[in-house]
């Protein structure tokens, strides 16, 4: 099919696509790498009356270190993610998880600003951006603003942006010393959307856990956090029965629905395995002795020393 008729605007400042947007009264959409904005408008379910094309608009491509921690611009490519030095220095667990969205073609136009904006409920960076509390930043009419992500996501493809808004970065605190990370997908085939996917990171000191989160996706109307699950990590040791316990607790707190691709009973069990899987990951990869079920952490901690001299910036101004 065709979109609907439209009219197009590619401003070049970010005043700019936020008068357009404010004078559309709801009826303009944001374009940034089109993956999921263009199929939309070509079956219909979307008529804009203006589509803004934000890809002019010099700075929202940056990505550098902020502190211990980034910023990444709102036009960053998913596959810049996946490849950057910095990230994979930083962040591997993004760098690792961005690999998984889509396909390679999909993944050098789709951007990071895009994605949480569209909020897809089986996605992996809004995933992401809830395991490492990251703050998304957004200019409107109003100003400046700032959406924590634990606050963003409000149901499928539904966020907390205004009509009006734009995200222009997001930016993840640095993780402390000692943390180790976790992921894991299961999807029916190479680049599709997940069926689940869950993600950790734990931080370990003399031996206990001082600090775990625990993101899934694919299993709820929005990307979660197991908080239950975090505070019960708190205190323990590593091991297999607290893997075990962990997996359980979190089959029996999650609530997803059945579809066409899985029921509600088989994403239960494949969070089990998944949260097992990415728990011993997490606390390999931390110090905590436990064998990464792969032989993954052997890798990536290659891949980290690799990011001794990571650079302090990427991506284009
Ligand atoms: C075949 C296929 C498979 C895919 N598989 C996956 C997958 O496995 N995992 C996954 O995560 N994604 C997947 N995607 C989606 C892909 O990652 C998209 O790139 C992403 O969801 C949207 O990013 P975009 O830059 O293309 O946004 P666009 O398509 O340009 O926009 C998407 C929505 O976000 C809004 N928007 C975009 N940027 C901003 C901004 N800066 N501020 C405010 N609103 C904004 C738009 O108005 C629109 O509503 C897939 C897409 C396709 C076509």
């Amino acid at each position: 099919m065709k979109p609907a008729a439209f009219d197009y605007a590619r401003p070049g400042s970010l005043e700019e696509v936020v008068s357009i947007l404010a004078g559309a009264g709801g009826d303009a959409k944001v374009l940034a790498g089109g993956q999921s904005l263009v199929p939309l408008l070509n079956f219909r379910m979307l008529r804009p009356a203006i589509l803004v094309d934000i890809n002019r608009v010099p700075g929202l491509s940056a990505l550098e270190a902020d502190g211990t921690g980034l910023r990444v611009g709102a036009l960053t490519r998913h596959h810049t993610l996946e490849t950057s030095r910095l990230v994979r220095a930083r962040f591997p667990v993004l760098a690792t998880a961005m690999a998984h969205v889509a396909h390679l073609a999909i993944r050098n136009r789709g951007t990071a600003g895009g994605s949480l904006s569209h909020a897809d409920p089986a996605a992996e960076l809004p995933m992401l951006a809830l395991l490492l509390d990251a703050e998304i930043h957004t200019r409107s009419p109003a100003g400046s603003g700032r959406h924590a992500a634990g606050g963003f996501f409000l149901g499928p493809l539904v966020s907390a942006l205004a009509e009006d808004e734009v995200v222009t970065e997001i930016v993840l605190p640095g993780l402390p010393p000692g943390t180790g990370w976790g992921f894991e997908e299961f999807a029916q085939r190479s680049g599709d959307f997940a069926i689940a996917a869950a993600a950790a990171t734990v931080t370990l000191e003399g031996g206990r856990i001082a600090q775990a989160r625990l993101a899934l996706t694919g299993v709820d109307e929005t990307p979660i956090r197991l908080a239950a699950v975090e505070a019960d990590l708190v205190g323990a040791r590593p091991g297999e029965a607290l893997a075990r316990a962990a997996a359980e607790h979190a089959r029996t707190a999650v609530n997803p629905n059945s579809d066409l691709k899985a029921s509600a009973e088989y994403r239960r069990r494949l969070v089990a395995a998944l949260v097992a899987r990415v728990l011993a990951s997490a606390w390999a990869r931390a110090g905590g002795g436990a064998p990464a079920p792969d032989g993954a952490a052997e890798r990536d901690g290659a891949a980290e020393r690799d990011g001794a001299a990571e650079p302090d910036r990427e991506g284009s101004p």
